[in-house]
């Protein structure tokens, strides 16, 4: 199984998950998990299921090796270009506050699913305890979600994993722990399993999968233009997803990654750029990197010269210090630039994080608050095509 760690309900789930599947395993069944989880909260796993399970945090893969005694080892297939690309359930998130609040253009031809997935949020606020309804459920969702981000003939969007880690220090971020450094896989390597997957195989959509996707090359001397302008120019009719891209390398190379995403903007499926917070103070605690005026010109700059290319987000609410004027900033930018669909979700403390020792803690009452305001707002209407808009 693999689990993630990302915020408390994420955790709080996957745990629930792991229960139920610890409870119905026969006595001989090997269970490990994997993903951020076993890198995050080691400790609570190993209490929680006393040697029933067996914790494998993303540095130490190798030993699933040991485990089911495999006859082709992890180590020769990381990075073995030759090896079939991996396959991923997509997005599919175990965390309640990752499903998205806002579906404009991206997703509306399917407003049927639109309404199923409304009823799903709400159903999933309120967790069953039942382990089957919630097991119901959860089926449910990967069957919604799947329909809602993937061309419904291609259930299963295939990664091109680009880089494991990410060069930030965000101080919420429990996932660097878990994942450690940047390091990227040579660009002749991952153009030569796009091309693979675009050419040879006609695939018509691929994920490029990595901590932090802007951060690609910078260990290696190269960086996200080459390796999109590389991709794209594959003579092949396909999309690429390009997730969780921080915002600051959008700044940093500015006109070129622009430019580059205004051309080939038809091949795009969709951008994630996690803005996390519009407020300066906010964004500074977070290190996050950049601030609010860069994202106001950069996103905005974006949004004019690529209009058919469409950009999700994610917000925290509630991070620690978090006031009212800070949260009044965020609206204001989501107000500001234009994004398809936003996923907003409640901080919460993880593990060893640098966030998680502030003192000055959102209370709970007031997170829920913020979350339910967002969520209305991201509902309510459409905004229109604005680009960069006032600061105010
Ligand atoms: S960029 Fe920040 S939020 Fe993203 S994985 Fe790295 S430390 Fe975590």
């Amino acid at each position: 199984m693999s689990a993630c760690g990302f915020d408390m309900a994420a955790e709080v789930i996957a745990i629930r998950m792991l229960s139920g599947l610890v409870r119905r395993a026969e006595p001989w069944t090997k269970i490990a998990i994997v993903g951020c989880l076993p890198g995050i909260s080691p400790d609570i796993l190993k209490t929680r299921f006393r040697g029933r399970i067996t914790p494998i945090p993303p540095n130490a893969l190798e030993t699933l090796d040991r485990l089911i005694e495999a006859e082709v080892s992890i180590s020769t297939i990381r990075n073995n270009i030759n090896q079939p690309t991996s396959r991923v359930r997509g997005t599919v998130s175990c965390s309640p506050d990752f499903v998205p609040d806002r579906f404009t253009n991206l997703h509306e031809s399917t407003s049927p699913a639109r309404k199923a997935f409304t009823t799903l949020r709400r159903a999933l606020s309120n967790l069953p305890t039942n382990r089957d309804v919630y097991d119901k459920w959860i089926s449910r969702v990967h069957r919604v979600q799947n329909l809602l981000h993937f061309n419904k003939a291609e259930p299963w969007i295939p990664a091109i994993i680009v880089a494991r880690g990410c060069e930030g220090s965000c101080t919420y971020c429990a996932i660097k722990k878990a994942s450690g450094q940047l390091v990227s896989i040579p660009l002749t390597s991952v153009i030569r399993q796009a091309k693979m997957l675009f050419e040879n195989e006609k695939q018509s959509i691929a994920s490029l999968v990595a901590g932090d996707l802007g951060a690609y090359g910078q260990d290696i001397g190269s960086n996200i233009c080459e390796l999109l302008e590389g991709i794209f120019e594959i003579d092949a009719a396909f999309k690429l997803v390009l997730s969780d891209f921080n915002p600051e390398w959008l700044i940093k190379y500015s006109d070129r990654l622009r430019g580059i995403l205004a051309k080939y903007q038809h091949k795009v499926d969709h951008l994630k750029l996690p803005v996390q917070s519009g407020s300066d103070r906010i964004l500074h605690r977070m290190s996050r990197g950049y601030k609010r005026a860069e994202l106001l010109e950069h996103i905005g700059a974006l949004n004019r010269e690529a209009p058919g290319l469409p950009i999700s987000t994610h917000i925290m609410v509630g991070f620690p210090g978090e006031s009212e004027e800070d949260f009044n900033q965020t609206v204001s930018l989501l107000d500001a630039v234009r994004f398809e669909y936003a996923t907003v979700f409640k901080y919460s403390d993880r593990p060893g994080t640098p966030a998680s020792a502030f003192p000055d803690k959102t209370p709970e009452s007031i997170k829920r608050q913020r979350l339910r305001m967002l969520r209305k707002k991201l509902h309510i209407g459409r905004r229109p095509a604005s680009g960069l808009a006032s600061d105010d």
